[in-house]
């Protein structure tokens, strides 16, 4: 049974209270609150274990390295990657991405190669290619999205052409909620012969993800959405593709011997670890994924769509709603405008009531273009929201609007 009451407890902050009101948390694509388990085990590591990892004989360093790379194992159980060689720890989802884009450009694009992106891509799964653009002269595609917030995937099969080297799309809009065919992706790209990386920044949090069942090539995700800490994320690469790309960042870790002459690197993952990583960061990351995967990804998937439908059936009785979104395969974001409310003043409005959304672009700017809107409302669903909160949100925006 999945019982949310119970679930909430694991989360102090929830209790809270914000302008004298409960708090009801409807921001968790930003980021999301952490059980109790992650944040003692982080610093359970501090008081009792902290030590650098990898080089040290002593007995704190091997402490703090074992709990480092049984972090690396859980990440590998939790995407059903080969092997821990396949799992390299970042800082984020951006810099996944940043290190995709800039290793995989350094060693297979040069001037007219193309990236085929979309439409509803965050940020940072735009600016890291232009930056490579700027660098290499490599050109941006982007596959459109149509009204009800679907990639078209027509018009994604006419992209491929013989300068086509890597596809970069997320598995689920943080704007739209709409959950991408990226496993019908994969294959049209592997047709091309051209790899794929998958924006799991959205995904993870909300579904069991399974990187061989996807066989995508790298994927990307973010510790502080998945109920770990902030500052640590993941770039699972398949070991061929990540045995040829050149490092990221130089530094202690990632080499194997080094001289003024001739430097040569550590094997997988290391290479790509320049520096000490966030070895308590990653202790919390494991925890978080423990705490999910023990409750369930697909008890979490249905209640949080469950909550998603609730949420938009409440929604669409409110005069003058625009829910931008509708694909089928809809997660647990909903975006929204309500007449000429500007988003901010609804958002502004709705955190004097105790709710937290966000407001804005979300990141997402050409998104907001393709659907002529400079900014939405945005409220998004964790594994411990509730209907009342739903209920709490759909009558904060009706009051708003009364108000205006
Ligand atoms: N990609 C998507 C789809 C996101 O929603 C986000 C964050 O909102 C990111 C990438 C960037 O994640 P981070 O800021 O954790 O690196």
């Amino acid at each position: 049974m999945y019982d949310v009451d119970e679930i909430r407890k694991d989360f102090p902050i929830l209790g809270r209270k914000v302008y004298g009101r409960p708090l009801v948390y409807l921001d968790n694509a930003a980021t999301v609150q952490k059980p109790r388990s992650v944040v003692e085990a982080m610093s359970d590591e501090y008081y009792n274990v902290n030590a650098n990892v990898h080089r040290g004989v002593h007995f704190l360093s091997q402490q703090a390295t074992e709990l480092h790379e049984a972090a690396r194992e859980t990440v590998r159980r939790f995407l059903n990657a080969r092997s821990t060689a396949e799992v390299i720890f970042t800082r984020g989802t951006t810099e996944s991405i940043n290190l995709v884009a800039a290793c995989f450009g350094e060693a297979f694009m040069r001037e007219g190669d193309e990236v085929i992106v979309s439409e509803m891509e965050h940020h940072a799964n735009i600016v890291s290619w232009q930056l490579l653009q700027a660098r290499k002269g490599i050109k941006i595609r982007v596959i459109p999205v149509d009204g009800r917030g679907e990639l078209r995937m027509d018009e994604f099969e006419r992209l491929f052409n013989e300068h086509t080297r890597i596809v970069s799309v997320t598995h689920v809009s943080n704007v739209l909620g709409t959950v991408n065919p990226v496993r019908r992706i994969v294959e049209v790209a592997h047709a091309h012969g051209v790899p794929v990386l998958i924006d799991g920044a959205q995904s993870t949090p909300h579904f069991s993800v399974d990187v061989q069942a996807l066989d995508c090539d790298f994927f990307a995700f973010s510790g502080h959405k998945v109920y770990g800490p902030t500052g640590i994320g993941v770039l699972y690469g398949k070991e061929n593709w990540l045995d040829r790309l050149p490092p990221y960042m130089g530094g202690g870790e990632m080499i194997g011997h080094v001289s003024f002459e001739h430097t040569t690197f550590a094997e997988l993952p290391l290479k790509f670890e320049a520096g000490t990583p966030d070895y308590v960061a990653s202790t919390g990351l494991a925890r978080a994924l423990d705490y999910v995967s023990h409750l369930g990804l697909d008890a979490i998937q249905s209640h949080e769509r469950g909550l998603t439908r609730y949420a938009l059936d409440g929604l669409r009785q409110i005069s003058g709603m625009r829910i931008l979104g509708e694909a089928d395969d809809h997660d647990a974001v909903v975006s929204f405008l309500v007449g000429h409310i500007h988003h901010l003043d609804m958002g502004t409005l709705l955190d004097r009531l105790g709710i937290a959304v966000r407001t804005g672009h979300h990141c997402a700017e050409p998104l907001m273009r393709r659907f002529g809107v400079e900014g939405t409302v945005r409220a998004s669903f964790a594994l411990y929201n509730t209907r009342q909160e739903v209920d709490t949100l759909v009558a904060g925006i009706a009051r708003v609007a009364q108000m205006f």
